[in-house]
């Protein structure tokens, strides 16, 4: 912990170019809809008065895509996407003392202790800032409300994303990951087509299918089973809720219903953060 406070504090603050802000709310009208949650246009900017990039978190349940928004803004910011399930996995891949013991808490779909992963997040911001990385955007941490207040005493948060989707259409997204074995690549088998009822819209998303070179090397997460999918929802909604609460009162909390696929909830998140993918729109008009 120690280690974390020495490397936020020591961040060195570099210039930021910011290649595709928006001034927020400024010509057009503020993108409202129903469900998004009361936040100051002021935490959605992407360069703070020190001039150092941006720190936001994402949030939502296990499976929700988090690590598909987090990585795309990612690159549009110019900042690392530091997901905390993949310093796990690379940690699990080391097959050093501390693997097996990590291999069977994940298996069992329970939560890695909060020293454990500050110590990988540590590890990690000591090589990025090696390398002269500012700013980040942080994916699944902090998962507690003790991690969230550690993370509070080092460093400040601009802004936490929630991402949400309804429990039906997360369960058979979880169940529908695949992963190519060759060449790393991340889809999805399930083609989710749920009919509109009294209290939710219609909603539908796509299968995120493979390149006919990676169809037949998909592989499944040993951990992406029903019994494991419900037992990390049941344990996110009783550690990580008080989490949302955490930030909803300090007023940092932006929630986001994803309102469908990934290209039609990404054109939705860009315009609730006021920014704009100048790259989607030159590769879409090419
Ligand atoms: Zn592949």
């Amino acid at each position: 912990m120690a280690v974390l406070c020495r490397l936020i504090r020591a961040r060195p603050i570099t210039s930021y170019t910011v290649r595709t802000f928006c001034s927020p709310y400024s010509t057009s009208s503020p993108p409202s809809s129903p469900e998004i949650g009361a936040i100051s246009p002021s935490l959605a900017s992407t360069k703070t008065s020190d001039g150092r990039n941006v720190q936001w978190v994402f949030l939502g349940c296990p499976g929700v895509g988090k690590g598909t928004y987090a990585s795309r803004l990612s690159k549009l910011l110019g900042v690392p996407h530091i997901a905390t399930g993949d310093l796990v996995r690379d940690e699990l891949n080391t097959k050093g003392p501390l693997a097996s013991q990590l291999s069977e808490i994940v298996n069992q779909g329970k939560l890695v202790s909060d020293h454990f992963i500050i110590n990988l997040l540590s590890k990690r911001l000591e090589v990025g800032e090696a390398k002269g990385e500012s700013g980040f955007i942080l994916d699944g941490f902090p998962r507690t409300i003790r991690q969230a207040e550690i993370l509070e005493g080092v460093t400040n948060i601009d802004l936490v994303i929630n991402l949400k989707l309804r429990e039906e259409a997360l369960l058979a997204k979880c169940l529908g990951r695949r992963t190519c074995s060759q060449c790393g690549g991340n889809y999805n088998v399930a083609c989710i087509d749920i009919k509109a009822d009294d209290e939710n819209p219609a909603m539908f998303m796509p299968p995120l299918l493979p390149p006919p070179h990676c169809a037949s090397k998909l592989v499944t997460r040993s951990d992406d089973t029903e019994h494991v999918v419900k037992e990390r929802l049941r344990i996110y909604n009783e550690k990580s809720r008080p989490v949302e609460v955490f930030y909803r009162k300090q007023g940092k909390l932006l929630e986001f219903d994803l309102p469908g696929g990934i290209s039609e909830s990404w054109t939705k998140l860009l315009q609730v953060l006021n920014l704009d993918d100048h790259e989607d729109k030159r590769s879409a008009a090419a």
